[in-house]
């Protein structure tokens, strides 16, 4: 291990120096400019590798249940309810995947309309390629359409809610129960988990994946809001767990991966407790390493093989640190 630690030392400190005598010379050839093209294209490619992993590839249906469904189109994951009055779907993404949808669905046997198309939060990611799908009707948060209007959505195809709805929902839909969970003021104030309690499975977008580390170090919002939707939901029973993103887990891989959340903010806010400089610690660029190396050390002894740790562990430290400090 030692040995392993010492090679992995000396390979860093050498890619280090060679990076150091590489900008030394594009800077005194005059190409500085490359130089930060090249740092760029090293930080982006890195964020681009780590979304490509199994179970966010490629193009997959798969049964979770018996009137239970998924879809992943690459990096998007949907949910997809057999019930007697029609297919439910909950997130149509983009204009390719449903286009994609349909189609594997009519493989697999399921060409029942789609009868109902829920919305689980406003964003444009998720809300994309509805009208492709032709449901009969779209439930959404009330507020939903309201942020639609700041952006150009005209282009994604949308299916506009027929229904729009505020707080927690049950409903039956073709014999099966769904609840709709209102997350408050978390990932948006529009954001809903899907619960089917008779087919012991909630469906939550945005909220954790399975044994990864979150893109560019999180995605809250709002994160205290975020963390009371992440504690009502782990209250919850339910045996499958489906994020929007990543692969299809359980219960034991949503609580991991909550706790994994909550590890972060508490690491963050200790070493900011601790400091007492004259300066405020991020101006203190040996106090703020301080902070990284602790926080990096805990979070490695438990999460150093989950995937995205090495891409995603500066912004989610520091991501933590700005929530703390604005009190985001
Ligand atoms: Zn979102």
């Amino acid at each position: 291990m030692k040995t392993l630690e010492f090679t992995l030392q000396t390979l860093a400190s050498r890619f280090v120096l060679l990076l150091t005598l590489l900008s030394l010379l594009l800077m005194i050839s005059g190409c500085a400019g490359q130089m930060t093209r090249m740092m760029g294209h090293m930080a982006l490619g890195q964020q681009v590798d780590y979304l490509n992993i199994e179970g966010a590839t490629g193009s997959h249906l798969d049964q979770l249940s018996p009137k239970v469904w998924t879809y992943n189109w690459g990096f998007d994951r949907t949910l997809i309810v057999d019930t007697d009055v029609g297919l439910v779907v909950v997130d149509s993404f983009t204009k390719e995947l449903s286009k994609r949808l349909l189609r594997e669905l009519k493989h697999a046997g399921l060409d029942k309309p789609v009868h109902t198309l829920i919305y689980t939060h406003f964003h444009l990611d998720h809300v994309g390629g509805g009208a492709i799908l032709k449901p009969k009707h779209v439930i959404a948060h009330e507020k939903t359409e309201s942020y639609w209007q700041d952006f150009d959505i005209t282009h994604l195809g949308i299916a506009k809610p027929t229904k729009t709805i505020n707080g927690d929902v049950e409903m039956n839909i073709g014999g099966v129960a769904f609840q709709l969970l209102y997350g408050g003021f978390s990932h948006t104030d529009t954001f809903y988990a899907v619960h089917l309690p008779e087919e012991n499975l909630l469906y939550a977008a945005d909220t954790v994946g399975v044994e990864v580390f979150l893109p560019v170090g999180g995605i809250a919002i709002y994160t205290p809001g975020y963390y009371r939707m992440l504690e009502r939901i782990a209250n919850i029973d339910f045996t499958t767990f489906v994020s929007s993103h990543f692969k299809v887990g359980d219960k034991k891989d949503f609580l991991e991966a909550k706790e994994l959340q909550f590890t972060i903010q508490r690491l963050v806010q200790e070493e900011i407790l601790k400091y007492d400089g004259e300066v405020a610690l991020h101006q203190n660029k040996d106090a703020m390493l301080t902070l990284y190396d602790n926080v990096h050390d805990q979070l490695y002894d438990k999460y150093g093989d989950w995937h995205g740790f090495s891409a995603q562990i500066v912004p989610t430290i520091l991501g933590a640190y700005v929530n703390s400090l604005v009190g985001n």
